[in-house]
Order: structure tokens, then C-alpha cells, then sequence
């Protein structure tokens, strides 16, 4: 295995990865016999910090860096994050589990301590954390409940700025849905939002008003020409429906922009009809759905009664896929109220996403839902993807198979980009000590 030393020095030198394996969704263009998981064994060539060529592996040329079959993938795309809540956990755990707890929990720590400079210490040691791992672009949610979003807003552009050409950061505003009913207020907001480049969010419930409420926030995101991201029925409630809501209202005002829509729990558990006929609409409307395996698994199905939990809470991804719905997974929460644990480590997302989920037996095309896939959503063509011509920004693992890969943590994984092994320094947690107050 050569390693990040011999990598490191000769990155201006144009190099060949030899007899790597490459997942045929992640690599257009690379024809070639696929194993049953959808690896081929290839060669990847390097130069100027761009992939120079990727073909199938030709025995009978002589081998250059010999990685004796390991896998290398893109490096990831991360759409669903809330790097403004990460690692309050020490100070702000969730008392009993729940989402309720979690919401609460949450809510007063943002409004005692989320300062700019908390906000930006934290948010940074997310960032080095996502890029340690492999990241190349990330979207975080922003609390944006008056007066946090005239906080929150300017760290996010500084923090942008800052991982320019590391990580290409997104944002987008979170409030509930209700929000929107202080038009003067939410209107000045999708300003904001404009202003910074960023993504129009809500999260959605079944409020009476509901779908008043959403034709105003498409009007906003017309009339600025934002795309839209929502948190829809993250809960076990089988009347929780938003998400076809949604989906009307995105027809209705013949939105053109991009529309995100993570969680839909509830969805799993509606009869047969209703899902088919919301997934119908969501396919017809165009959006896109991102399942938070993590998160809700930790938060979906939580019982008060010290009783086992029956559900996964994760959406059904494979039917929407089947449908021809651009599907991801993403990291959602780390270490806060919402999710205890985390890292925001994409590997760490796609290995219990196939637990969870079953993406696998077949593979077929889920290593898109981490890499390519959420690129497409959040706009951003070529990345995640291994083609002739792109960036080279990959991750060399030691798994050669799938269940090699998904088997250990890969924390050697070794990260490339513009061609050149990165050094992968994860922060240390006493760095934050003094933002918990001991
Ligand atoms: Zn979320």
C-alpha cells in the first residue's frame, strides 16, 4: 500500500493509481467488467491536480503505484447537516431521547449561548472533522428563529470564505413553517437568505394553514429565485402528510428551482395507496429526498417506557429510487440534542445507511445517495463523480470489496485532492472544553 508520504511527495509529478477499484455509478464513462457489487478494476491517472484518465485496468502495461485492488471513491457530498448545533451535547444533552426533548433541549442552549464566536468555533472543528473524512461539499441547516439568524448568517459567510476551495459550504434557513406567518418577518428573511447566497428552508407539519404557508415560501423562493429545502414529517405520526403537500405546491406554482426534502418518517408507515400516491406527486413535482438514517434511528420510535423500539424510522428510499426520485443520505445531526453521536463522516453515514436501508444485495447504484446524487441536489455538476477531466479529489480506502470496506472504520482512508494526499488531522475534543461550561 503506498502511503500518504509517497503520495505527498510528488504531487506536482503526473502519477497512475494502478488496479484500483472504482464503483461504476460514481465513474461515467469507465466501461469495463463490473463485479456484483459494481466495482471495476481500473487505472486512474493524475496530472496538474485533475484526473487525467480512467480506464479498465490493462494487464499488460507495467504497473505504476500498484494499489492491489483497493477501492477509491469521490470524495463525499454531505446535503443534510446542522453544523450550527454540532457538539453542544456536554453542555445540552437530550434529557430522555425524544424529539421533543431534543427540540427543547436545543432551543434553550440557542438562545443562552449561540454567540457568534460559539457558533464559529464550533461550526470550524465540524468542518475540519468533514474534510478530515472526505468531504468536499456540505449543506448545514441554520436555526433561523429571530434573533439568531441576524447571528447566524454572517458566521456562515465567513465560514464559507474560509473553506473555499476545502469545502464548498451551503446554507439554509430552519424555522417551522408557522414562521411564515409574519409575512414582514419571513419575507425579510428569504432577503437574508438571497443576500447570502443560500437555500430557503421550513420544516412542515400538518397545520391547518399549511398550504397558505407553503405557496407564500415558493413565492418568496420565486420571486429571489432560491432553491427550497424542508424538514418534512420527521415523526411516527401516520397523519403527518406534508411531504405530498409539498409536492402540490411545488405543481401548483410551477417551480422551476431545486427542492430538498429530508426525513419523511411518516411515510413509512401510511398504507400502501397514500404512499403510492405521494410518491406519484413527488416524482411528477421533481424533488428530491434525503433520508438521516442516523438521527432517526437514534430519535424515531423512542419509548418514555423503557420498551424496545420497532421501527427504523428511515423513509423508503427504494421505492422512491424505483420512481426515478433523486434519493441521498446525509449526516444530519453530531453530538447535540438530536443525534448524541457522530462525526460527520460520509463513510461512517453510507455503512449504516446499508444496514439500515439494505443498499446492497444489490449495490446496484446506492454509493450515488453520498456522493453524486446530493451533488446533483445541491447544484454542484461534477462533484462526486470520478471522470477524465474533473477534479482530483478521491479517497483511497484498503477495503477491495464491499464488505471489506464496510467492515472496519477505514480511519487510514487516505484523502486526495487536486491530486495530493491532504493531511487528516481530526480536532481533539478538549479544543471545545471551554465552550461547555464545566
Ligand atoms: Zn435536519
Amino acid at each position: 500500500m503506498i502511503s500518504t508520504i509517497m503520495l505527498l511527495s510528488f504531487p506536482q509529478t503526473p502519477y497512475t493509481l494502478s488496479r484500483v477499484r472504482l464503483h461504476a455509478s460514481l465513474t461515467p464513462g469507465l466501461s469495463g467488467p463490473a463485479d456484483e457489487d459494481g466495482f471495476v478494476l481500473a487505472d486512474l491517472s493524475v496530472a496538474d491536480g485533475r484526473i487525467a484518465a480512467i480506464g479498465p485496468h490493462d494487464p499488460s502495461t507495467p504497473l505504476q503505484l500498484d494499489f492491489g485492488g483497493r477501492i477509491v471513491l469521490p470524495c463525499f457530498v454531505d446535503c443534510h447537516t446542522h453544523i450550527d448545533k454540532g457538539h453542544i451535547w456536554p453542555r445540552k444533552p437530550n434529557p430522555d431521547g425524544t424529539f421533543m426533548g431534543a427540540l427543547m433541549a436545543s432551543g434553550d442552549d440557542r438562545a443562552a449561548r449561540w454567540s457568534a464566536g460559539d457558533l464559529e468555533r464550533r461550526m470550524d472543528f465540524a468542518l475540519r472533522s468533514a474534510y478530515a473524512h472526505g468531504t468536499i461539499a456540505l449543506r448545514t441547516h441554520l436555526d433561523s428563529v429571530a434573533p439568531q439568524e441576524a447571528i447566524s448568517w454572517p458566521v456562515f459567510k465567513a465560514m464559507r470564505e474560509r473553506w473555499a476551495g476545502r469545502i464548498e459550504l451551503q446554507a439554509a434557513s430552519l424555522t417551522g413553517i408557522e414562521a411564515a406567518r409574519d409575512k414582514a418577518w419571513f419575507a425579510a428573511l428569504a432577503r437574508r437568505v438571497a443576500g447570502a447566497k443560500g437555500v430557503l428552508g421550513a420544516v412542515t407539519y400538518m397545520v391547518p394553514d399549511l398550504e397558505e404557508l407553503l405557496d407564500f415560501v415558493f413565492a418568496l423562493a420565486i420571486e429571489h429565485g432560491l432553491d427550497l429545502d424542508f424538514h418534512a414529517d420527521e415523526t411516527h405520526d401516520v397523519n403527518a402528510a406534508s411531504l405530498r403537500k409539498i409536492a402540490e405546491a411545488a405543481m401548483w406554482n410551477n417551480f422551476q428551482g431545486r427542492i430538498l426534502v429530508g426525513h419523511c418518517c411518516s411515510l413509512a408507515r401510511q398504507p400502501d395507496r397514500e404512499v403510492l400516491a405521494t410518491l406519484d406527486k413527488v416524482a411528477k413535482a421533481g424533488l428530491s429526498v434525503v433520508s438521516l438514517p442516523m438521527c432517526n434511528l437514534y430519535l424515531q420510535d423512542r419509548r418514555a417506557d423503557a420498551t424496545t423500539p420497532r421501527w427504523r424510522g428511515v423513509t423508503l428510499l427504494h421505492e422512491m429510487k424505483a420512481r426515478g426520485i433523486p434519493v441521498a443520505v446525509a449526516s444530519d445531526n453530531t453530538r447535540d440534542p438530536f443525534y448524541a453521536y457522530g462525526d460527520l463522516d460520509m463513510l461512517e453515514v453510507y455503512r449504516m445507511a446499508t444496514r439500515i436501508l439494505h443498499f446492497d444485495h444489490p449495490v446496484a447504484d446506492w454509493p450515488r445517495a453520498v456522493a453524486g446524487g446530493p451533488a446533483g441536489m445541491m447544484g454542484l455538476e461534477g462533484a462526486g463523480v470520478l471522470e477524465a477531466g474533473g477534479g482530483a479529489d478521491f479517497i483511497v480506502f484498503r477495503g477491495r470489496s464491499l464488505t471489506e470496506l464496510l467492515s472496519r472504520p477505514e480511519s487510514d482512508r487516505i484523502v486526495v485532492r487536486g491530486g495530493r494526499a491532504i493531511e487528516r488531522d481530526l480536532p481533539d475534543y478538549s479544543e471545545l472544553d471551554d465552550l461547555m461550561g464545566a
